[in-house]
């Protein structure tokens, strides 16, 4: 595997490998690797591309400096991962290569409605930091396939709005959730949990699974209350259960009101802020 730290080395061997008729697969992620990172790679290699990862800690995507600051981050691990899964390109760069000085690559467009619920509420910016730096790494990869994680739904819904608008020449792959065997969404946060909450955590899947049967028999109002008790019952904090229409990402009030519908979920266990979703109707 190869690793970069400058933009111009990455794409001199890109250059070189769509000259050898490589396609070439991306999957950006921000560090402290797991298998939910993994499965994006294999996802890649199994679709024979020339696979990069990116591990950037993107600071403009965190509305919390705190957050930031202890996002974890062991490169040494995350390569011997990479390497572990036949990853054959790492770019690490730093900030400054990704924001060069003095220019604004801020991206400015209008999500309309799919960034203003759910994290959109809870953490403002965050969607317009992460579109920024997704467009500003698929402008240096210009990938043909992009993998993203289920696991982030309403990020990959901006995400493909995002290459729609914009028109990108790329494919956007979406990879399942990976869990744990107790059933909680793999998360490089999950690293900085206290043993209590790992042992409370795994009730934000168990209310979504819960969720998504009561559903088809009440309506969203009741299964919502029902998981947002299950979730407190159980010692953490729920920040908001929705169920959504899994295009729009517009609240649905009852079954019969989309044919794809999403159950979302963000809590914080402790002081660490976790997401999942299940999707309760049809196929994302
Ligand atoms: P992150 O490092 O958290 O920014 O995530 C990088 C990519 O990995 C995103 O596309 C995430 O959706 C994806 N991802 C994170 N956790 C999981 C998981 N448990 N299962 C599948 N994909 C995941």
């Amino acid at each position: 595997m190869k690793i970069f730290r400058k933009v111009k080395d990455l794409q001199t061997c890109l250059e070189q490998e769509r000259e050898a008729g490589r396609h070439i697969g991306f999957a950006p992620t921000m560090g402290a690797l797991h298998d939910g990172h993994l499965e994006l790679i294999r996802m890649a290699k199994r679709d024979e591309t020339f696979t990069v990862a990116s591990i950037f800690v993107n600071p403009t995507q965190f509305n919390d400096p705190k957050d930031l600051e202890k996002y974890p981050r062991m490169p040494e691990k995350d390569a011997e991962l990479l390497l572990s899964v036949h990853c054959d390109a790492l770019f690490m760069p730093t900030v400054d290569e990704v924001y060069p000085p003095g220019k604004d690559l801020t991206l400015h467009l209008d999500f309309g409605a799919l960034a203003t619920v759910m994290e959109g509420e809870f953490r403002p910016g965050h969607f317009q930091g992460m579109a920024t730096v997704v467009n500003r790494l698929l402008d240096i990869v210009k990938p043909d396939k992009l993998y993203m994680g289920q696991k982030d739904y309403q990020q990959l819904c901006i995400v493909r709005n995002m290459i729609g608008q914009l028109q990108l020449p790329v494919e956007l792959v979406m990879c399942p959730t990976v869990r744990e065997a107790d059933g909680l969404a793999m998360s490089s946060r999950n690293l900085r949990l206290t043993p209590d909450m790992r042992a409370a955590a795994p009730i934000i899947y168990a209310s979504l699974q819960a969720l998504k049967t009561e559903f088809k028999k009440e309506p969203a109002a009741v299964v919502i209350q029902k998981a947002t008790d299950r979730i407190a019952g159980a010692g953490l904090r729920p920040e908001y259960v929705e169920v959504v229409n899994g295009i729009t990402l517009q609240s649905v009030q009852n079954w019969h009101d989309a044919e794809l519908i999403v159950a979302c979920v963000a809590a914080f266990a402790g002081e660490i802020r976790l997401i999942d979703n299940l999707v309760v109707k049809g196929h994302a």
